[in-house]
């Protein structure tokens, strides 16, 4: 078998989704299972499936397509605003998208039409992350718009944050979208019954007993397959933090001086790396870089082992202080948060190896 291997525990992906399912049930939250931080692997999402989970989440139509054209049964919901280009594979293979863009929405209409079908599309409100989304003041126009095609059908509004603002799921920008659900509503006569309310971020409003009752959906990724939330900067109590464990083999093992030795220019990604002198250090070269996966996300499971950097092809760590024994050869065993993940999984280079093992707590 070729390494790097990334170890993948179905068993702890499955605990996380049953207790964040179990809990946001209590609340009458529907959680969407979102995929595409681990490529919609397909054995990951196949044993969500087995365990009863129907409501999936992805920003790629390939994965989408992937998943429905195995498992034509699942509800998946397209979860990036997606492109005119690919509307007619969403809507074929989508049940619902996520929308902001006007004319995107009706090139969405008129496909949809042109294949006999109307599609259900969520209305994302930007409530201050400043990523997707209409401001909501702007939101009347195009709702008004909206209900004036036939190839869409409108189920409800949304909202994301702490993507790309990192601005973090209130109380208040909660109630913004509450509030605009209940205005237009009223205003067009209609029902809006979803309000989609954020993503992993979300969940600690809802512990803390402070998520509005009427937000009734989440999409939900981090929590599932790292029991962590990021953007709060926490962990989540009783979830497994491990399921995704990666192993990459010792390719050279030598004492070396930890300041490198002539002019400095850059390093082959631009930037100029800065060395701190502790003498000479015992170094591994590992067979993994930058291509196959964000190396600042990665976290040695060994004590005593620090990542000092890493190229295209090599991870450079130093075991001086391992007490675990290195030798060329050794695979080398790593944590991985959200964006390791994202990137091993979608490395072609990195094989995959899903267990089965049972490891319930
Ligand atoms: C990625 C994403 C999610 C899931 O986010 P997590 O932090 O992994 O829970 C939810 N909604 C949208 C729109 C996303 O892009």
């Amino acid at each position: 078998m070729h390494t790097p291997l990334l170890e993948i525990d179905l068993a702890k992906i499955k605990y996380n989704a049953q207790r964040i399912k179990d809990f946001c049930e209590k609340s009458d939250i529907d959680i969407c299972i979102v995929t595409k931080g681990f490529c919609a692997e397909l054995p990951i999402v196949e044993a969500l499936i087995e365990d009863g989970h129907n409501f999936f989440g992805d920003a790629r139509i390939q994965n989408i397509a992937k998943i429905k054209r195995e498992f034509p049964d699942v509800k998946y919901m397209m979860i990036r605003i997606p492109k005119i280009s690919e509307a007619e594979e969403v809507i074929r293979y989508a049940d619902i998208s996520l929308q902001s863009q006007l004319e995107v929405i009706k090139a969405y209409s008129d496909k949809a039409k042109s294949m006999g079908k109307v599609h259900s599309i969520i209305l994302m409100i930007d409530v201050g992350d400043l990523r997707e989304g209409v401001m909501p003041e702007n939101s009347g126009a195009l709702v008004e718009d909206i209900l004036a095609m036939n190839g869409v059908r409108l189920i409800g509004i949304g909202t994301n944050v702490g993507c790309y603002g990192g601005i973090l799921p209130t109380v208040e920008n909660a109630k913004i979208l509450v509030n605009l659900r209940d205005s237009l509503e009223k205003a067009y006569g209609i029902e809006l019954p979803i309000i989609s309310g954020g993503s992993t971020c979300a969940l600690k409003l809802l512990r803390e007993g402070k998520l509005p009752k009427e937000i009734n959906n989440l999409r939900i990724g981090e929590a599932v397959i790292l029991g962590e939330d990021s953007t709060n900067g926490l962990f989540i109590e009783n979830l497994h933090r491990d399921a995704f464990i990666l192993k990459a083999e010792v390719v050279e093992l030598r004492q070396k001086p930890s300041v490198p030795m002539g002019r400095s220019g850059y390093d082959a990604f631009g930037n100029q790396p800065v060395f701190l002198d502790k003498g000479i250090r015992k170094r591994a070269i590992l067979a993994i870089g930058r291509q196959d996966v964000r190396i600042e996300a990665l976290a040695p499971v060994s004590e005593g082992m620090e990542i000092l950097g890493g190229s295209s092809d090599h991870l450079i760590v130093d075991v001086t202080d391992s007490k675990e024994k290195v030798e060329p050869g050794s695979l080398i065993a790593f944590r991985c948060a959200y964006s390791a993940v994202l990137s091993l999984t979608t490395s072609p280079y990195v094989e995959k190896v899903f267990m089965p093992l049972a490891s319930g707590r």
